[in-house]
């Protein structure tokens, strides 16, 4: 097995996130609830998306590329960190987004403008469109004797699934400091790359925690996180039958605010002055009441909620 610490890795983010116990939570669910603040990785408004580009963009300065073409949906955090991370490199960035009828300029639209990143939106509902899209301006840029580097939606490619093996592993190294030992670790998927990393990592260093997955759109999210998962540990050269439980939640569909989702957003904040999104984290933390409330939880372990960000898109969709 190759060790994490062997592959090219740019430092990006503000690390290590901080980790701490949601005191009222645990109160109110009868049970040690921490959280892992990926939220605060220090870039754009933070999130996620900042540990899969440090190792994207390394390879992308391995690859000698100039310029970074990335896609998403219109309020996508990607591609809001994409552009903030090529600005600190120094390199190009280039947001193609779904606009999907929604390209007002609020939140993250706000955010890729301040950061200078240039924005062309594909009006259609199927990726294919949009990597045609891509595929069309990275030819633009090699005829002008650039080099173009793709990062698909959500850098969800086993290289940046990295980013969430070493999250667990910095997780793990601050529980063992805490004395805390987490049976469960609770995340969402979108595009899945958190979710297979994080699985794969606990596998590796926190093989006691059962990983969640909420889902906050349609897919095949089971084909999905079997691919990633399988593609992180070919790259890491190691076996794994890790797999997560998939609990599909996700309302009316992707990006569409849920009753629930916001019902669990205003929870959070009202009771630990933590602000969720509603797009990945609020929906997550839903399913999380949801499965405690089943008593998915009920055992000793300890429960780590992972805050991946999304504080752009609280200001973009309107909130019920
Ligand atoms: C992208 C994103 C996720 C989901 O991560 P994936 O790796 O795409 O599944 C979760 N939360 C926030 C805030 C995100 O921006």
């Amino acid at each position: 097995m190759k060790d994490i610490g062997e592959f090219a890795r740019l430092r990006l983010a503000q690390l290590p996130t901080p980790l701490h116990r949601l005191d009222n939570i645990s109160l109110a669910l009868k049970k040690n609830v921490y959280i892992k603040r990926d939220d605060l990785t220090g870039l754009g408004l933070g999130g996620n998306k900042v540990r899969k580009l440090e190792y994207l963009l390394a390879d992308a300065k391995n690859c000698g590329s100039d310029v970074v073409i990335t896609t998403g949906g219109a309020q996508s955090n990607h591609a809001m960190l994409t552009a903030a991370c090529c600005n600190k490199l120094g390199l190009g960035a280039v947001l193609v987004l779904m606009g999907r009828g929604v390209t007002e300029k609020k939140g993250n639209l706000i955010l890729d403008d301040i950061l200078g990143a240039p924005v062309s939106f594909v009006d259609s509902d199927d990726y294919a469109d949009v990597y045609a899209e891509m595929d069309r301006i990275a030819g633009e840029f090699s005829a002008q004797g650039k080099t173009p580097y793709l990062i698909p939606v959500g850098g969800s490619v086993p290289r940046g699934s990295l980013g969430y093996v070493e999250c667990m592993r910095e997780t793990s190294v601050q529980a063992k400091d805490m004395g805390v030992s987490f049976g469960h670790v609770i995340c969402t998927a979108g595009s899945g790359g958190t979710l297979a990393g994080t699985t794969l990592g606990a596998a590796i260093y926190m093989p006691e925690a059962q990983v969640y997955g909420v889902t906050v759109g349609e897919g095949d999210f089971e084909r999905i996180t079997a691919e990633l998962i399988d593609g992180t540990a070919r790259l890491m050269g190691v076996r794994t039958d890790a797999w997560p439980r998939i609990l599909p939640y996700y309302g009316e569909g992707y990006a569409i605010p849920s009753a629930e989702g916001n019902a669990a957003m205003r929870l959070m904040a009202r009771s630990e002055g933590i602000i969720l999104d509603p797009v990945y984290t609020g929906k997550m933390f839903a399913g999380l009441l949801e499965l405690a409330k089943n008593g998915a939880f009920d055992d000793p372990g300890d429960l780590l909620i992972i805050h991946t960000g999304g504080a752009g898109g609280v200001f973009a969709l309107d909130i019920e």
